[in-house]
């Protein structure tokens, strides 16, 4: 049976042209940007036409002495622990309570290690309460030194109100990191208009490859290293620049922000075809975030009356490929932290399924995907 992939939160296909670009990269032969000789040079070249890239597509320039700039890393999980670790090394944080587990579980085993960890709530659409960050900012004198938001939640698709959250820290001078994963190249980002102190990325969430992602940093933004051993990027993230994967981020990322507004208006059409298909064969389910802002290809549905897993694997045998909660936590699938924070009911949050679509998706797919989501749903509920 032909499998529907509507699981692109969780990871994209690799663009055919990112792997092309990745492959001539690979062929020119080895590749230590940090080498001495004419292959390191080359190499470091690379690096930097790729930085350049970058910087174009989130809108900054990387190449100012005392500047913003882009620190590579594995992916978005590290560009969160390192953000998370090194912005700032004392003093209270706040997180909210939707993060991705990358800056959830990195929050909890800096607040076992006696760091004060201030926890911001959501409300039942799915949107942290921004207006409540100032009196976190200040509880009882002690002020925080550091606020991490992202930018559209990975479960719900919901977008959060980051513009408001920057002007919140930036007149209260707290650094705020956003964890972009899950907007970059689905939603325009100028960094440099915005001006956080910390964005998180990761190219496998826009058609790139998995094992690398960035952490940019305004102008000023010292971060402490979490490895140590070599002089790469600043010593901020020792280790050899992986150049092929570099390079196949930066024309990810040209491809996904030079032709967003076409391809989010198609994935919002799938989506809402996939929703209203669905809605009209049984209007008593539960879309979640929908009379608000959300990113243009997820959506999170509750199927009342049936267990999320059953009925995950139960289209997983359909031919349908979905999500219940974040990938990071499918295996064991604890019910969604980010449900429980937005207070949905027990039914709502034991039979959400995540479905999400990316530019390559087609609308044949999403009608297929509806007829067999659908009599999956009538069998289940039946049994
Ligand atoms: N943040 C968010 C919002 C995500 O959705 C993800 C991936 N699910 C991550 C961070 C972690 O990214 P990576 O898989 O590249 O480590």
């Amino acid at each position: 049976m032909p499998s529907i992939y509507l699981d692109n939160n969780a990871t994209t296909a690799v663009d055919p042209l990112v792997a092309q670009a990745m492959l001539a990269v690979y062929q020119l032969g080895p590749s230590n940007p940090s080498s001495q000789h004419a292959l390191g040079r080359q190499a470091r070249g690379q690096i930097e036409d790729a930085l350049k890239t970058i910087g174009n597509c989130i809108d900054t320039r990387l190449d100012q002495p005392g500047g913003p700039r882009l620190i590579l890393t594995s992916g978005g999980t590290e560009s969160n622990n390192l953000a998370l670790t090194g912005i700032a090394d004392s003093g209270p944080i706040i997180v909210s309570k939707i993060e991705h587990p990358s800056v959830i579980a990195i929050a909890e085993v800096l607040q076992r290690a006696g760091r004060e960890i201030r926890w911001l709530g959501a409300d039942s659409s799915g949107q942290i309460l921004v207006e409540k960050l100032p009196e976190l900012i200040n509880i009882d004198g002690r002020k925080a030194n550091l606020v991490s938001i992202m930018s559209a939640n990975n479960e719900t698709g919901i977008v959060q109100p980051i513009e408001r959250a920057t002007q919140i820290c930036q007149e209260n001078g707290i650094p705020l990191h956003i964890d972009a994963t899950q907007s970059i190249g689905k939603l325009p980002l100028s960094v440099d208009a915005l001006r956080p102190a910390a964005v998180t990325f990761s190219a496998h969430k826009f058609h790139g490859p998995a094992g690398i992602g960035a952490l940019w940093l305004g102008s000023g933004v010292k971060v402490n290293p979490m490895f140590h051993g070599g002089e790469q990027q600043l010593e901020s993230r020792p280790g050899t620049e992986p150049v092929a994967l570099a390079v196949g981020m930066a024309k990810a990322l040209s491809l996904a922000t030079s032709d967003l507004d076409d391809h989010a208006a198609h994935m919002t059409s799938l989506r809402d075809r996939l929703e209203s298909g669905l809605l009209e064969k049984h209007p008593n389910l539960v879309v979640h975030g929908v009379d608000g802002p959300r990113l243009p290809g997820t959506c999170c549905i509750s199927f009342l009356g049936v267990d999320r897993q059953s009925m995950l694997m139960a289209l997983d045998m359909a031919g349908i490929a979905c999500s219940s909660g974040s990938a990071c936590s499918s295996g064991s699938s604890p019910p969604s932290h980010v449900l429980m924070a937005m207070n949905r009911s027990e039914d709502e949050i034991n039979s959400a399924l995540r479905f999400s679509v990316s530019k390559f998706s087609t609308m044949e797919e999403i009608d297929q995907a509806i007829a067999s989501i659908s009599n999956v749903y009538l069998r289940l509920r039946k049994s």
